[in-house]
């Protein structure tokens, strides 16, 4: 299920002046699996809606009598399954924006946490990985270091505030889809491999905040390739699930210097998300 974006109103870019562009980025699945799930626990039709249309009407016409033994094909296993858009298989961009949203809370010193919801915060493997800040939470970033604003929802968005990043889906373009039981369920997958692809649109930054953009998506060292991110189901309890590292499509002018130059204002915390 895609979650709509917070409506925001009376935003007026602060920096109408500064950069704006379009980031174009690969992602590939380097675990065995990837689930982001639509929410939908489902049989999907495998076949042509005219295939099946003949089925049935050869069925009622008496063409063939009860339905063939070889109905099965024309139906998945009934399984947890990805999300679709217009048959392709997509990793949301909101699913795409809360990751990179969450990584640049956590690694910011003093900025608000917005994202992280009651399921993932009691999880072990998440505290120990990105140890969060307890006096952190929704809108509560340090006013001493930002007196007027968490540079996160600056670039992000936040109730009225808009964000000044957009993200597309990020739309599977090669690789293959596959069907995984975990505690006695189905869960479709894109298998190690695939690959998405997708954008983000920006407007009105500055190179700091394209920096902090970038080192959002996991370009910590280099532009070359992120750092392994993960993302989607079972993340935190299952190895086999949920690793995948971003490449540019596309390079990007100075892209190792915005990122330098973000670490250097911020001075974030590089967290190793591997375990
Ligand atoms: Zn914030």
């Amino acid at each position: 299920m895609q979650k709509s974006p917070i409506r925001r109103s009376n935003y007026t870019p602060r920096n109408k002046e500064g950069l704006e562009g379009i980031i174009e980025l690969q992602l590939r699945v380097v675990s065995d699996y990837l689930h982001v799930g639509s929410g939908k626990y489902d049989v999907e039709v495998m076949k042509d809606v005219s295939d099946v249309k003949q089925l049935v009407e050869d069925y009622l016409n008496g063409v063939s009598k009860g339905i063939p033994n070889n109905v099965d094909q024309y139906f998945s296993r009934v399984a947890f399954l990805m999300v679709r858009e217009k048959d392709n298989v997509v990793i949301p961009g909101s699913t795409i924006k809360g990751m990179v949203r969450s990584r640049l809370e956590l690694s910011i010193p003093g900025s608000c946490y917005i994202v992280t919801g009651p399921s993932t915060s009691s999880s072990a493997v998440y505290k120990k990985i990105f140890k969060p800040d307890p006096n952190r939470g929704s809108d509560r970033f340090d006013v001493d270091k930002f007196p007027q604003v968490c540079p996160v929802c600056d670039l992000l968005g936040n109730m009225g505030l808009g964000s000044r990043v957009s993200f597309s889906d990020f739309v599977m373009t090669s690789g293959k889809v596959d069907y995984v039981k975990v505690k006695d369920r189905d869960y479709e997958v894109a298998t190690k491999g695939s690959i998405f692809t997708g954008r983000v649109l920006y407007k009105s930054l500055k190179p700091v905040e394209l920096g902090m953009l970038l080192y959002g998506f996991g370009f910590v060292n280099s532009c070359n390739s992120s750092k392994v991110m993960l993302l989607g189901r079972f993340k935190f309890s299952d190895k086999r699930f949920g690793r995948v590292q971003f490449s540019l499509k596309t390079p990007m002018a100075d892209c190792n210097k915005l990122v330098s130059d973000f670490v250097k204002q911020f001075n974030p915390r590089n967290i190793n998300e591997e375990w």
